[in-house]
């Protein structure tokens, strides 16, 4: 029988083995399959911490619908009614700008009221239809991008702090085509944005759909009633049987046309001969366990750069607020200065995150803004982030209960020149059939992105099986 190895038990290990694991049983084939994970604990960054009745997620809070992927999975698990969607509130967004929370737009009506961006600046926004198209070839910088067809002033105050709360990252280094490739297809295939908004909307009154605007990406941010664990404990649940919990792979090889994985578990260090492997590590473990037997790719993939993140959640008495959280949370753009990225209000996104009586928010730090603040202490970073909870929300009252998550190696960047990175990477696998990275590394950080890119993983090791 054949043996898949697959390295990594974050939400990428796991759906590649799940999405594996039915493919074969529908194919009527058989193969070993071994999941390695070097944590005591699958899931990766999603994990949910319950502590006196509020529910925190160390790192996402939930998925969008607007792609199918993680709502299919969810349904093919056997947890439709254990998801649980965003209240309406969710569709309030705020930025922090000139010392108050401003609300995002959800109409063109809102938007022209709008005072986030000055007169001129909305102006120049509403000029996005007559900028010509960028090259299709180029692969623009997302401030670029946006600073060319929005405005310098759109870029700071709506797409900068956007870059934030989705890649904690740059927007003058990172790539708008492997970042938001949507937004790239939609200027290639329209012409602009503003063109391509009105031309869907049209295209969804002709096919009789009921249009919604909303001042987020689309579609319904989801979770499930005990936060987002509950898929990657559904997931382990199904694929008991082949998880190695506290197994780390520390080098993978080729050897007479099969792979060798040297693993260390509590026991001791064993070696694991595999027909197949899928790296679903972050790309820089990838390139560590690759680095003696392929130093070129390892050194390939290990300079795909990740900033850090920390994750501060806070627990307070809603009556001691200042005001109600009615809405998803705000960002901070890079230019008002502040020491956080900015802060979600769970408790007024799910129901049931916070006990009665009280609110949770979750706050981000760090990134590629500040990646030294990510870095701070447990007490640094608390002491920081109520103070800017003090001067952006008026936060006075002590929290009952504080938590932070630090994610050192956080989240990737996919910086201007990706698309090349993924096509060297893909020439050097050419020589190692059966070989595959699958992780966020690579092709969409979102959990609807790496849940899309297990399934396809998977395809791909079924032909090897076969
Ligand atoms: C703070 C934060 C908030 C986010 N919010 C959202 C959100 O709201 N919505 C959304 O869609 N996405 C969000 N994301 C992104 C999303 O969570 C990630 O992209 C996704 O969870 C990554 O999953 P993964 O399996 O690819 O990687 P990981 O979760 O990093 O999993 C990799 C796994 O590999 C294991 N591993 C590493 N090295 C080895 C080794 N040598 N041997 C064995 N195992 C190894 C690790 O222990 C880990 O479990 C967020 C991310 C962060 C950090």
């Amino acid at each position: 029988m054949k043996r898949i190895a697959i390295v990594g038990g974050g939400v990428s290990g796991l759906a590649t083995a799940y999405s594996l694991d039915r493919q074969l049983e529908a194919a009527g084939l058989s193969a070993e399959m071994l999941i390695f994970e070097s944590q005591p604990k699958p899931g990766g960054t999603m994990r949910t911490i319950q502590e006196q009745g509020f529910f925190m997620e160390s790192g996402p809070n939930g998925f969008l619908t607007n792609k199918p992927h993680a709502l299919d999975l969810a349904r093919e698990l056997g947890l439709e009614n254990r998801l649980q969607k965003s209240s309406g509130l969710a569709r309030k967004r705020f930025v922090f700008s000139r010392g108050r929370l401003h609300r995002l737009p959800e109409t063109p009506g809102a938007f022209l009221g709008c005072r986030l961006l000055s007169p001129g600046g909305r102006l120049r926004v509403l000029a996005e239809p007559f900028v010509r198209p960028g090259s299709r070839q180029q692969d623009e910088s997302v401030a670029q991008f946006a600073s060319r067809r929005l405005g310098q002033e759109a870029m700071e105050k709506l797409i900068e702090p956007m870059t934030a709360g989705v890649f904690a990252g740059n927007p003058d280094q990172l790539s708008l085509r492997s970042c938001f490739p949507r937004i790239h297809e939609l200027e290639s295939r329209y012409g602009g944005l503003i063109k391509a908004m009105l031309a869907l909307r049209g295209e969804r009154r002709r096919r009789g759909v009921k249009q919604s605007m909303s001042a987020g990406p689309g579609g319904v941010l989801t979770s499930f009633d005990a936060g987002v664990e509950v898929l990657i404990d559904s997931l382990a649940g199904c694929l008991a049987k082949s998880l190695r919990l506290n197994a780390a792979v520390e080098a993978v090889s080729r050897c007479n046309g099969k792979y060798l994985l040297s693993v260390r578990e509590n026991s001791g260090s064993a070696q694991c001969e595999a027909d197949a492997v899928v790296l679903a590590t972050p790309a820089h473990a990838a390139g560590r366990l690759l680095g003696v037997s392929a130093p070129e790719l390892g050194a390939e993939l290990e300079r795909i750069p990740y900033v850090p993140v920390a994750v501060v959640a806070l627990g307070f008495d809603a009556a001691a607020l200042s005001r109600p959280w009615d809405g998803f949370g705000f960002l901070v753009p890079r230019k008002e200065g502040r020491g956080i990225l900015g802060a979600l209000w769970d408790s007024s996104v799910f129901e049931g995150r916070a006990p009665a009586g009280k609110a949770l928010v979750r706050v981000m730090v760090g990134g590629a803004r500040q990646p030294e603040l990510a870095r701070l202490t447990q007490g640094e970073l608390l002491a920081l982030v109520r103070e800017e909870l003090r001067g952006i929300m008026g936060i006075k009252a002590e929290p009952v209960l504080s938590r932070v998550f630090f994610h050192e190696q956080g989240i990737p960047q996919y910086l201007v020149g990706h698309g090349q990175v993924l096509e060297r990477l893909n020439a050097r696998l050419a020589a190692w059939p059966g070989f595959y990275l699958n992780s966020n590394a690579y092709r969409g950080v979102s959990l609807n992105d790496c849940i899309r890119e297990s399934k396809l993983a998977a395809q791909s090791m079924l032909k090897v099986i076969e």
